[in-house]
C-alpha cells in the first residue's frame, strides 16, 4: 500500500506497533481474553481523559458517533442547550442538537479565534439542560479553554459537554477537574490509531439523565457489554470491532508512555517550530499563538500559491497529506496536523523540504528555524 505521511487534520501517522496490534488474529467479542483487553483499554482511557468515571469506553463509531451518542443519550426535545460556535465542529453540534428538537442557544465566536468557556458562561440562561464546547476546533486550530464553564453550568443544574476529538492526547484534558459531565473523542487524531472508534466518558450526573432514545448508541447497552464496574457476564449488543480495540489499547499505551507534561511540551514545541519555519517561507499563522491548539497549525496560503494544485501535488508526488480550509476559510488556509507521532522533527523536516521544492524560498533558513524551535537539535 502507498505509505503516506499524514500531516492533515486526521487521520494522523499510525505507529508500527499500533499497526502490528491491529494485524493480530481476530478475537471474538465475548472471548475472556478480549475482555481483559477491554478492561485495560478502559483504564487507559480514564487516564487520558483525566477522570474516574466508570463509564469510559470506546464507542463503535467515528468521533461524530461520539457526538451523536451525546445528543441521543443525554438531550431531549425542548432542552435548552447552549453551544459555543467558532468553527465547523461547533456548527455540526448545533445542527445535531436542532435535529433532535433541542432549543439551541448559539454563542458565536470568530472562525480562527478562541472562544473561551468563560465567554460562553456569560451567556448562560438561568435554566438550561446543557452547554457544549469544542475543546480544540480542528476546522481552525483554535483552543477553547473550558475555564469556569463547567462550574457555571453545574450551578444552573445543567450538563457540561465537551468535544475532545483533537485535544485528547495532544493537550491536557481534565474531565473531572473541569466538571465535565460527558466528553467524546476520536481514535485518529492525537491518539494515532486508525479512524473508527470514539472514546467516550460520562459521569453520574449525565447517566442519571440518559434517554435510551437511540438503539445503537444506547449507553445502557454499552454498559452491559463493557461492565465497567466488573461483575456479571458481558451481554452482546453489537459485534464490537475487536481488532480496533486491541489497536487502541496499544495506541493508548504509547501515548501514556510519555508523561502528560512532556507530551504537552512536545506538541507545543512541534507547533511553534513548524510555525516558525513556515513563517520564514511567508506562510503566516491564522490563530494567534496564545489561542492556538497545539495539535493543529492553520496557516494562510500566500497569494501567489494555488493551494488546491499544490496540495494535490504534495499528496500524489510526495505522499504528504495536509488539509485545506473549511467553510469561510476554504481556499485560504492549510491545516497542518501536529498530532502525536506527527509532532516530531523528522516528518516536519520532510514537509518543509518538499514544500520549498515546490514553492521556492530559503529552505536552509526555514529548516534552521525549525531546528531552533526544537531547541537547536
Ligand atoms: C475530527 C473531528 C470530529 C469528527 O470526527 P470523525 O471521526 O470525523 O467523525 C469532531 N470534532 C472534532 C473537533 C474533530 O476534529
Amino acid at each position: 500500500m502507498t505509505d503516506r505521511l499524514l500531516l492533515g487534520s486526521g487521520p494522523s501517522p499510525v505507529p508500527r506497533q499500533v499497526l502490528g496490534a491491529l494485524a493480530q488474529p481476530t478475537l471474538g467479542h465475548l472471548d475472556p481474553v478480549f475482555g481483559e483487553v477491554m478492561d485495560s483499554c478502559a483504564a487507559l482511557l480514564r487516564r487520558v481523559f483525566g477522570t474516574q468515571n466508570p463509564v469510559t469506553l470506546p464507542l463503535s463509531a467515528t468521533g461524530s458517533g461520539g457526538m451523536q451518542t451525546m445528543v441521543d443519550a443525554l438531550v431531549r426535545p425542548g432542552d435548552v442547550v447552549v453551544v459555543g460556535v467558532n468553527g465547523l465542529f461547533g456548527e455540526r453540534m448545533a445542527d445535531a442538537l436542532g435535529r433532535v428538537g433541542a432549543e439551541v442557544v448559539r454563542v458565536e465566536g470568530e472562525w480562527g479565534r478562541a472562544l473561551p468557556g468563560d465567554r460562553v458562561a456569560e451567556a448562560l440562561p438561568d435554566e438550561l439542560a446543557a452547554a457544549f464546547l469544542v475543546h480544540a476546533e480542528t476546522s481552525t486550530g483554535a483552543l477553547n479553554d473550558p475555564g469556569g464553564l463547567g462550574a457555571a453550568v453545574r450551578e444552573r443544574g445543567g450538563l457540561m459537554l465537551l468535544d475532545c476529538v483533537t485535544s485528547l492526547g495532544g493537550v491536557p484534558v481534565r474531565v473531572d477537574d473541569w466538571q465535565v459531565d460527558a466528553a467524546f473523542s476520536g481514535s485518529q487524531k492525537c491518539l494515532n490509531c486508525p479512524p473508527g472508534l470514539a472514546p467516550f466518558t460520562a459521569g453520574e450526573r449525565a447517566l442519571e439523565r440518559r434517554t435510551g432514545r437511540s438503539w445503537y448508541f444506547d449507553l445502557d447497552a454499552y454498559v452491559d457489554f463493557w461492565r465497567p464496574g466488573g461483575g456479571g457476564a458481558r451481554v452482546y449488543h453489537h459485534t464490537a470491532p475487536t481488532n480496533m480495540i486491541v489497536a487502541l489499547r496499544e495506541a493508548l499505551e504509547l501515548v501514556l508512555d510519555e508523561a502528560d507534561a512532556e507530551r504537552e511540551a512536545r506538541h507545543r514545541r512541534a507547533h511553534l517550530a513548524l510555525a516558525a519555519a513556515l513563517d520564514v517561507l511567508g506562510w503566516r499563522r491564522l490563530v494567534p499563538e496564545a489561542e492556538a491548539a497545539w495539535p493543529l497549525l492553520s496557516v494562510l496560503v500566500p497569494d501567489d500559491v494555488d493551494e488546491a494544485v499544490l496540495r494535490r501535488a504534495l499528496l500524489l508526488e510526495d505522499s504528504i497529506e495536509v488539509s485545506g480550509g473549511l467553510g469561510p476559510l476554504a481556499g485560504r488556509v492549510w491545516r497542518i496536523g501536529v498530532m502525536g507521532a506527527g509532532a516530531r522533527p523528522e516528518p516536519q523536516e520532510r514537509f518543509i523540504t518538499v514544500l520549498t521544492r515546490h514553492v521556492g524560498g530559503d529552505e536552509r533558513a526555514a529548516l534552521d528555524a525549525l531546528h531552533a524551535g526544537w531547541g537547536g537539535a
